[in-house]
């Protein structure tokens, strides 16, 4: 009943979506997921996409055969061992990852976690546990949920993965990433801003962190270098969407 007095819209465009689905079948084409391009082995970084999406490649990532690195992987700047995202941050999973984030749209969540599911980009038997990028307390209350952390709940109940949702923490508030600029006072906004609750706790693990969006990978790389210090085996990122670095 309360479906016919409130159907279901595309959290896009307003228009039927696709039964079970918070989106339609045109929003859906839309969507870039990175699957489809050719990324570099370690960051993930769509080659070509950002600089001209004109020339984007389409050539099926061959990564096994041949490891091919982005510049800033070349110079060694991340500490992850790999980070991947499931589609490009625009068009449609853009305007339901803000709506879930900002707009309190909290639906979405199994949308957006089925997506990364679908699209799972890593083989999660050799995943010991997800961690979630923290907030800091004084955003969690403001916010009143961590989209990472309703994103990492969601894949570990359907992956039958382990979730650890409070290991990792946030010790102090940072300026959001998205109003710095340059990618040297990213990485220094949130250095030193992440420790582990216990050090015991992720000793030997192989992590899988989960995050909204990758911009330019400050903030998992910061949280990979807490959790490998504190002896985690390996960090790895997967996030939902990639956003074109700085
Ligand atoms: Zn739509
Ligand atoms: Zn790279």
């Amino acid at each position: 009943m309360l479906e016919l007095l409130f159907p279901n819209l595309c959290a896009s465009c307003g228009s039927k979506p696709v039964a079970g689905k918070e989106i339609c079948n045109k929003c859906e084409e839309e969507i870039d997921f990175l699957e489809e391009f050719s990324v570099c082995a370690q960051c993930g970084v769509p080659f070509g996409y950002f600089d001209s999406r004109a020339s984007q490649s389409m050539d099926i990532p061959q990564e096994a055969e041949n490891p091919h690195l982005c510049a800033k992987c070349l110079k060694g700047r991340y500490s992850f061992n790999r980070a991947r995202s499931v589609a490009v941050y625009r068009g449609p999973i853009r305007e339901m990852l803000h709506a879930f984030k900002y707009e309190g749209k909290l639906k979405l969540a199994r949308s957006l976690s089925d997506t990364m599911i679908e699209h799972m980009p890593f083989n999660m038997e050799n995943v010991d546990v997800l961690v979630p990028v923290p907030l800091y307390i004084g955003k969690l209350r403001q916010r009143e949920y961590n989209q990472s952390s309703v994103l990492a709940a969601d894949i570990a109940r359907h992956t039958g993965v382990c979730v650890n949702l409070m290991g990792l923490v946030k010790v102090r508030d940072t300026l959001p990433q998205i109003e710095i600029r340059d990618e040297a006072a990213r990485r220094k906004n949130v250095r030193g801003a992440f420790q582990v609750r216990d050090k015991n706790t992720f000793q030997g693990c192989s992590v899988l962190l989960i995050d909204d969006v990758f911009t330019t990978g400050s903030t998992s790389n910061e949280c990979a270098k807490t959790l490998l210090k504190s002896g985690a085996l390996s960090a790895e990122v997967l996030t939902l969407a990639r956003a074109r670095g700085i």
